[in-house]
């Protein structure tokens, strides 16, 4: 083992909502940091500024801490490296580009994305791979001076080595190389001014001691251009791991486009951090407990060993599984926290507390709750199809006499449905199910009994006569 801390990082570019690939990135990262006792850094790839927002970012910010995952160090608490947010870094940049230039490995590129396209495709419709020809690379100076006498915009691009086995240990993938022949010289900072990904992204790691870059692996073939990069600059080399992308439920690369898979929606529609932690963690990585994991639990699980190469698909069958899990777990105040929107005002706490306990393993998502609570504080809904046939099936006699025996009251409801079955000829199902149909409009639910002791009994009759006079 080395005896450098393990430093990671989550670099996200806020352009969008964080999108579950990209939260499963996050909290890899993360995990791999506690695990290790090392540093989670937050950094913020802002450099296109056209798509990138300052809402974005705040939502970034919100979603990772409703995921629970703390930053060591990050744009908003700041760290030893200051600033973490790449529009703030251009002088650093700015810098580190100096010096390649004064090491001859840059040169201005004045081919326009027009012609670089035609380029492009001329190569592919050859069969060749479309890099860049290296137009511009051998210009004179007076070409040179000429072009930016003439307002010509340039981007600026690294001169990449001829013939150089460039090669790595991904975590993931194994022993990578590749032949710097193949990589065309590429830009590092756009005619605009910014620095180009493969340059910022690089130098900032280096620069920020991180020692573990964990991405997905649509950035393997970026690699040898940053890796290449570093060694021009004489700065560090990260580990690489190269997780496979995260796929939707149809297979399909997820991007920002799933917009029904951002972390924001899956929060909106009431999954628990937790559950989705656990879903997550799972996706990519495998796990040797195929239970439950708390924070802790989870951390201490994480193995980079185990990251995978085969492609993740994020289904939605096993994070509900993890979220019947997660409910369960919760507190019954944290219960009714997650309720609370769906919960009556003015209801004593006590009651509350009953009323959690008797649904809280009926309810998946807060607004299930709405139907418990209608069925205890207020009127249930009609009641459904199912629960009409079952009224319809025990007929009006049975309520009738049900109606009797709770109108007397005093007793449990336990006692009462013994008596209701004796007098009625009911059992089991038979004898259940059409009192649950009446008493809350569906055939499902928490248990009867807790669940009336919450009810008025005067209420309780009421239904129980309504259902006497529909059963017809
Ligand atoms: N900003 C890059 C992205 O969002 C970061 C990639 C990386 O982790 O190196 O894809």
């Amino acid at each position: 083992m080395s005896s450098t801390p393990l430093v990671t990082r989550f670099a996200p570019s806020p352009t969008g909502h964080l999108h579950l690939g990209n939260a499963r990135t996050a909290l890899l990262n993360f995990l791999a940091a506690r695990h290790a006792g090392g540093q989670f850094i937050l950094r913020v790839e802002d450099t296109d500024e056209a798509r990138s927002s300052e809402e974005f970012m705040r939502e970034l910010f919100q979603d990772l801490h409703w995921l629970g995952l703390e930053w060591d160090e990050g744009p908003d608490i700041g760290g030893p490296h200051v600033v973490y947010r790449q529009q703030q870094r251009r002088q650093i940049y700015e810098e580190w580009l100096a010096r390649l230039d004064a090491a001859g490995l840059t040169y201005p590129c004045f081919c326009t994305p027009g012609e670089l396209n035609i380029a492009r495709k001329q190569l592919l419709a050859a069969g060749k791979p479309p890099r860049y020809a290296g137009t511009c690379r051998n210009l004179t100076e007076e070409q040179r001076a000429e072009r930016l006498v003439s307002g010509k915009a340039a981007a600026l691009r690294f001169r990449v080595p001829p013939s150089q086995i460039i090669r790595f240990d991904d975590v993931v993938h194994g022993e990578q190389r590749f032949n710097s022949d193949d990589i065309g010289d590429f830009i590092i900072r756009r005619a605009d001014g910014s620095t180009a990904f493969f340059f910022s992204n690089a130098i900032d790691d280096a620069l920020m001691g991180v020692t573990l870059v964990l991405r997905g692996d649509d950035h393997l073939t970026n690699t040898p251009r940053q890796i290449l990069i570093l060694q021009a600059l004489n700065l560090p080399i990260p580990r690489y791991a190269h997780v496979a992308l995260l796929q939707g439920m149809d297979g399909a690369k997820l991007s920002k486009r799933h917009g029904d898979l951002s972390l924001r929606d899956l929060r909106k529609r009431g999954y628990l951090p937790s559950a989705v932690r656990n879903h997550l963690v799972r996706l990519g990585h495998t796990c040797v407990s195929d239970g439950w994991l708390d924070e802790a639990a989870m951390s201490a699980e994480f193995d980079l060993n185990r990251l995978g190469r085969a492609a993740a698909k994020f289904d939605e069958a096993q994070l509900r599984h993890w979220q019947k899990e997660g409910v369960a777990r919760l507190s019954l105040d944290d219960f009714l926290v997650w309720i609370s929107n769906q919960l009556p005002t003015g209801v004593e706490t006590a009651r509350l507390g009953q009323f959690a306990q008797a649904i809280r393993y009926n309810v998946e998502f807060p607004t299930d709750a709405k139907l418990w609570v209608d069925v205890v504080f207020g009127v249930p809904a009609d009641a459904d199809a199912d629960a009409m046939a079952r009224i319809r099936e025990a007929g009006s006699e049975f309520f009738a006499t049900a109606a009797q025996l709770f109108a007397a009251g005093g007793k449990e409801f336990r006692q009462l449905a013994r008596e209701l079955g004796e007098r009625t000829g009911r059992k089991g199902p038979a004898l259940y199910m059409p009192l649950r149909a009446a008493l809350t409009g569906v055939l499902h639910g928490p248990e009867l009994g807790p669940l009336l002791a919450l009810i008025n009994p005067q209420e309780i009759v009421a239904r129980l006569e309504t259902a006497a006079r529909v059963a017809g």
